[in-house]
């Protein structure tokens, strides 16, 4: 499979990879987070044997494969594990989902099932393959755990059968049954492409919420406007996304899902071939950690153990799971600092704490945080949020 590449935005995927100063960089998305063993197997192989062995866990919940020789060959393998449908979408298939979904018997419902067809529809498309790799759609079951974390366009379940489609976090009145929603969706993407000159974000464009909303009321069988009196309000109301935490959490029906910190986000060999031997499947956080779902209750120990034998985190209390770092030195030419050597707990907080090489902040997690950044004379520490 041939690389290409994309003179205009220069967010990587797989096959447009970024050329790091430790090697080329690919981006694979994934749709909700969701993986199965195998294709979380295809992509840890993939990184082992073409790449540096690293994998990093990105916080649209898409993973990145770091120092890689030979970017064509894990293209090659990551399309015949299905893990790259569409040639032309395959940068815009950024899509954050409630992670613990269907699983742990919060939100509305399951929206897996939507997930899967946004991302079917999105890339049915052609024209979409003109977002920037860095538009972000997110999908939401009602717990509010993601729907407000910087997507363009999101849908909040606000009961079972119904949905709120906000726009850069925005209530402009978007209402659709859930079956629609990816299809409102969708318009609003493509009411962005005509709307926009330059922008690649919807935050960007001016007025966007309020513009996109007046483009798309009235076209037939979509969407209607929603005040105040709409079912479900309360839900769309909601701003405070919950972190889901390292740990434990009972699926019922004697199933588990253990949710296991990446330290600074990073996976290495041993920790990406324990999480691969667990055969269970695996779902992505933008909190840069992984639920290791559907576990038999009987088998917890027995894979904890062996999980925080490879230096996972999976302590709700361990300070390092709120720890995250960008790629600093050597990896990324802009670093002024090893970050990732550096990083540690900030003593005195309870907040996430994020190390940055630069004042860029990449991979600074939403909301309110501490930010140590590298001033090329040490770090400055400061408290934020955004
Ligand atoms: S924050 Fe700066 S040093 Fe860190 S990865 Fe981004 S550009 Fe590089």
């Amino acid at each position: 499979m041939p690389t290409r590449n994309h003179s205009e935005d220069s967010c990587p995927g797989v096959l447009a990879t970024h050329q790091a100063a430790d090697g080329a960089v690919a981006r694979v998305r994934v749709p909700g987070g969701q993986l199965t063993a195998a294709a979380f197997r295809t992509i840890a192989t993939g990184a082992a044997e073409l790449g540096d062995g690293t994998i990093e866990l990105t916080s649209r919940a898409n993973l990145q494969v770091r120092g890689l020789a030979d970017g064509v060959e894990l293209g090659t393998r990551l399309a015949s594990a299905g893990l790259l449908p569409s040639a032309t979408h395959e940068r815009v298939r950024n899509v954050l989902a409630s992670p613990l979904t269907g699983r742990d018997g919060a939100g509305f419902a399951d929206v897996r099932p939507l997930v899967e067809a946004l991302d079917e529809a999105l890339c049915a498309r052609p024209r979409l393959a003109g977002l920037s790799g860095r538009f972000l759609f997110a999908v939401d079951d009602g717990r509010g755990d993601v729907a407000w974390l910087g997507a363009d366009i999101a849908a909040v379940l606000t009961s079972e059968n119904t949905a709120a489609v906000l726009l850069d976090g925005e209530d402009a009145g978007l209402r659709s049954t859930v079956d629609g929603a990816p299809a409102l969706m969708l318009a609003c993407a493509e009411t962005f492409l005509t709307l926009r000159e330059h922008e690649w974000r919807v935050a960007e464009l001016a007025d966007g919420p309020r513009r996109l909303a007046a483009h798309l009321a009235g076209p037939p069988g979509a969407p209607r406007r929603g005040g105040a009196e709409d079912d479900g309000q309360a839900a769309v109301d909601r701003r405070e996304g919950t972190r889901q935490g390292v740990g434990l959490v009972d699926q019922g029906a004697g199933l588990v899902s253990l949710v296991a910190g990446a330290p600074l986000g990073w996976l290495d060999r041993r920790q990406a071939a324990a999480l691969t031997a667990t055969g269970a499947p695996l779902v992505i956080t933008p909190w840069r950690r992984l639920v290791v779902a559907d576990l038999p209750a009987d088998r917890v120990e027995e894979v904890g153990d062996r999980l925080r034998g490879t230096g996972l985190l999976l302590d709700p209390g361990d300070p390092l799971a709120r720890v995250t770092a960008c790629t600093g030195r050597p990896g990324c030419a802009k670093a002024l600092a090893d970050v990732r050597a550096d990083a540690a707990p900030v003593p005195g907080t309870t907040l996430p704490v994020h190390w940055s090489g630069c004042a860029r902040r990449c991979g600074r997690p939403r909301g309110a945080v501490v930010d140590v950044v590298a001033t090329g004379h040490g770090y400055s520490v400061t408290e934020g949020d955004r």
